[in-house]
C-alpha cells in the first residue's frame, strides 16, 4: 500500500478550457490526469470535495475510489465539473500505477489487442493548419491533402452555420467556441443543399477513398436532423453524431429507425448508465466516449464492454488535450471494439507538444499507442513556471 500524498492541479493562460491534475503518492511518484472546460470549477472539486475523500488512500484501488467519488457526487447531482474532475482523477490513478508497476495502463486494463489505431481528422483550424477554412470553402482540396498524408476519413460541421448564432459578445472569454447557440428548428432547403455542397464536392474529388464523420453539435431539432440525415443518405457517410441534443434515447432511436445514416452517440454522455439507455433503446451505430469527461478509464472501459456486449464499436471523442488522447489511445490497445480514434492534425502538430513530452506520431493514418509504463507521457518541464500559470495543492 502507498497511501496517496498530495493532488497537485495546473492551468495555463494559454489553454483557458485544460486542467490537468497529478496525484502522488508517498515515494513521490505522481500520475497525470486531465479534463476539459470550465477548469475552475474542476478545480474546486477536487481540491474541497475529493481530496478530503481521497488523500492517505490506497492509491492502487481505483475502482475503490471511483465507487467513493460516485457516491459522494450522486448525492448532490451528477455530471458537470464533479464527472470531469472525477475522470481527471481516475486517469492520473491509472497513470500512477503504471508507473509504478512499469506496465502500460493498456496492459493494467486486461492486455493489449493491437499497437496502433486508424485515426479520422477533425478539420478544425490550428498548429498552422487551416482545416476548418478548407472544408468551408474548399472541401475537394482538403480531402485530396489528407489522402496525401495518408488520412482517409475527415470530419466535418456543414450545418452549424445555418443555426441560431449566439451574439459574438456572448462567446468571448474563457468557455471561447465551446459556446453554442439555441437549437435552430428553421432549416430552409438552401442551407440544407450549402451544407450538403461540402459532402457532394468530397465524393465528386475523391469519391468513396474518404470516409466522411458529420458533427452536428446538437444545433437542430430532430426535423430538421431527419431532413440532414435523408439528404446525406446518397453519399454513404461514416456517420452523423450529436446533431440532436443527447439527451432522450428515444429521439435518438428515431434516427436510427428513419434514416439509414449511422448514428454516432455521444462523446457527452456520462456514465454507463446514459449509455446501457441508448443502447437498450437500439439508438446508436457507434458508441463515441470521451474519457475525461465520462468518468475516466474505468468508467471508459465498462462502455466499451458494454457496447461490446451489443455487439457495436467504440470510437473515442478526443479534440480535448494531450493526456485525453494518450488515455484514449490505451483504451484503444485494451478494447477489441475501437474502431477509429478521433485526432486534429493541428493540435497534434502544435499545442499538444508546447504541453506534454510525448505526443504520439500519425503515420499511414494509423496513430501508434505509446507501451512506456503508465500514460507513457508527463508535462512538460518547467510548464508550471509559464507567466500565468496557476498550480494549486492538497496534501504535502
Ligand atoms: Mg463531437
Amino acid at each position: 500500500m502507498s497511501g496517496i500524498a498530495w493532488i497537485e492541479t495546473v492551468r495555463l493562460d494559454e489553454q483557458p478550457n485544460v486542467l490537468w491534475v497529478e496525484v502522488a503518492d508517498e515515494e513521490g511518484i505522481a500520475g497525470l490526469g486531465e479534463t476539459y472546460y470550465l477548469p475552475t470549477a474542476v478545480e474546486a472539486v477536487i481540491h474541497d470535495m475529493a481530496a478530503p475523500l481521497l488523500l492517505g488512500r490506497d492509491a492502487s484501488r481505483i475502482g475503490a475510489i471511483a465507487e467513493t467519488l460516485f457516491a459522494c457526487a450522486n448525492f448532490y447531482g451528477w455530471a458537470g465539473a464533479e464527472m470531469r474532475a472525477f475522470s481527471a482523477l481516475d486517469i492520473a490513478l491509472w497513470d500512477l500505477q503504471g508507473k509504478r508497476t512499469g506496465l502500460s495502463v493498456a496492459e493494467l486494463l486486461g492486455g493489449r489487442v493491437r499497437d496502433e489505431i486508424r485515426v479520422y481528422n477533425t478539420c478544425v483550424d490550428a498548429g498552422g493548419f487551416d482545416d476548418q477554412a478548407a472544408w468551408l470553402t474548399r472541401p475537394g482540396d482538403l480531402a485530396e491533402e489528407l489522402l496525401e498524408v495518408g488520412i482517409e476519413a475527415m470530419k466535418v460541421w456543414p450545418w452549424d452555420r445555418f443555426a441560431p448564432q449566439l451574439q459574438s459578445e456572448l462567446v468571448t472569454g474563457p468557455a471561447g467556441w465551446s459556446a453554442m447557440g439555441p437549437v435552430g428548428h428553421d432549416l430552409t432547403p438552401e442551407s440544407l443543399a450549402a451544407g450538403l455542397h461540402c459532402i457532394e464536392e468530397i465524393r465528386e474529388r475523391v469519391g468513396s477513398r474518404m470516409d466522411v464523420m458529420i458533427e452536428g453539435h446538437s444545433r437542430w431539432d430532430l426535423n430538421a436532423a431527419l431532413r440532414v440525415c435523408h439528404a446525406l443518405e446518397p453519399f454513404e457517410i461514416a456517420w452523423v453524431e450529436d446533431i440532436v441534443q443527447p439527451t432522450s434515447a428515444r429521439d435518438l432511436a428515431r434516427l436510427v429507425r428513419e434514416t439509414r445514416v449511422p448514428q454516432a452517440v455521444s462523446e457527452r454522455l456520462i456514465g454507463r448508465s446514459a449509455y446501457r439507455e441508448v443502447l437498450e433503446a437500439e439508438a446508436a451505430h457507434l458508441v463515441m466516449v470521451d474519457v475525461v469527461w465520462t468518468g475516466g478509464l474505468s468508467e471508459a472501459r465498462k462502455i466499451a464492454d458494454l457496447a461490446d456486449a451489443y455487439h457495436l464499436p467504440v470510437v473515442p471523442h478526443d479534440c480535448v488535450g494531450p493526456v485525453a488522447l494518450a488515455a484514449s489511445l490505451q483504451l484503444c490497445a485494451y478494447a477489441p471494439n475501437v474502431k477509429v480514434m478521433e485526432t486534429v492534425r493541428g493540435f497534434l502538430s502544435g499545442w499538444y507538444r508546447d504541453a506534454v513530452t510525448d505526443v504520439p506520431a500519425v503515420t499511414g493514418g494509423s496513430i501508434r499507442i505509446s507501451d512506456r509504463p503508465g500514460l507513457g507521457l508527463e508535462l512538460q518541464p518547467g510548464l508550471r513556471d509559464r507567466e500565468g500559470a496557476v498550480v494549486r495543492r492538497s496534501g504535502r
